[in-house]
């Protein structure tokens, strides 16, 4: 597609991915074909030994099966929790790979590798369960799409083939340090540097735990925060800074003190004097004093 007059041509740009293709033997050495999303396709899947492909690898193989996502969404960060990467200044940007899947964004995120810093060691780790649809491999890095996520400048390893299912948070390979630049991507960063270019379909917003990124200003939104490039994000965080873990009673929007939503509130209520008890002709009514005091709940004096 698009050719020069001087056919200097790539896959990336030129070229356009129709998918998947199955291929099947018979008895008698005659070969079947199927393209992944249609019907024959799915019944040559289904075919595949569990020994070769798990069930759950096929189904997230398979786009007649594959839950359709109605927003951009990743479970968590794909780096080891509790150490943190940067957000890139470049904030949200084109996927590229255009070929592949058309007009998704992503972002960067950045680590030097220093964990004394609390700066995420180089793992990239599986933001959602799933299994490589795609592999981008110049000889330089590697590209991968795992279901609705993109993730760009990876070292080979002997495990990024189409068909290899990632649980959430399994680790996928390293990054690739320093500068390059091939056809599956570039970079032009420090020796001890590494980034993943990130990408997902373009939605409007992007979730993942509890951060909404909006792909129209690029700026991360949680509870009451705004983050922008350069920002350090920290993976695996259940009990976010932001939310507070004492003084009176606190109502989270979540379960295990988290306050994270995508509201555009604080995601926790929080009462400072917490309960006096009225009693008034055997009736004791509990009041919760807070900017207003409110009855809370009315009990039946015990005798
Ligand atoms: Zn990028």
């Amino acid at each position: 597609m698009g050719l020069d007059a001087d056919l200097h041509w790539n896959l990336l740009d030129n070229g356009s991915w129709f998918g998947l293709v199955l291929l099947h033997q018979d008895e008698n050495g005659r070969w079947t074909s199927a393209v992944e999303g249609t019907f024959r396709f799915s019944l040559l899947l289904s075919d595949v030994p569990r020994e070769i492909l798990s069930d759950t690898a096929k189904q997230t193989l398979d786009p007649l099966q594959r839950r359709p996502l109605s927003s951009s969404d990743a479970n968590r960060f794909p780096w080891q929790s509790g150490t943190q990467m940067q957000y890139g200044v470049l904030g949200v940007h084109d996927n590229g790979f255009s070929s592949v899947v058309s007009g998704w964004k992503a972002v960067d995120f950045l680590s030097d590798g220093n964990t004394g810093a609390g700066h995420a060691p180089n793992w990239l780790l599986a933001a959602i369960a799933g299994s490589i649809g795609y592999v981008c491999n110049d000889g330089t890095s590697i590209a991968i799409r795992i279901g609705d996520l993109f993730y760009t400048h990876l070292l080979y390893n002997g495990n990024l083939y189409s068909g290899k299912y990632f649980s959430e948070g399994e680790e996928i390979g390293q990054l690739k340090p320093g500068s390059f630049s091939n056809s599956c991507g570039y970079a032009s960063q420090g020796s001890n540097w590494f980034h993943v270019h990130w990408g997902f379909p373009n939605t409007g917003s992007f979730h993942v735990e509890g951060w909404t990124l909006s792909l129209s200003d690029g700026k991360w939104r949680r509870g009451g925060e705004t983050r922008g490039t350069l920002s350090w994000f920290q993976a695996g965080g259940t009990s976010p800074p932001s939310c507070p873990t004492s003084g009176g009673v606190i109502l989270y929007w979540n379960a295990g003190y988290n306050c994270s939503n995508d509201k555009g509130n604080s995601g926790f209520v929080q009462v400072n004097v917490v309960v006096e008890l009225v009693s008034r002709e055997g009736i004791v009514v509990a009041v919760a004093a807070g900017p207003t005091a409110t009855v809370v709940s009315v009990f039946e004096k015990l005798d």
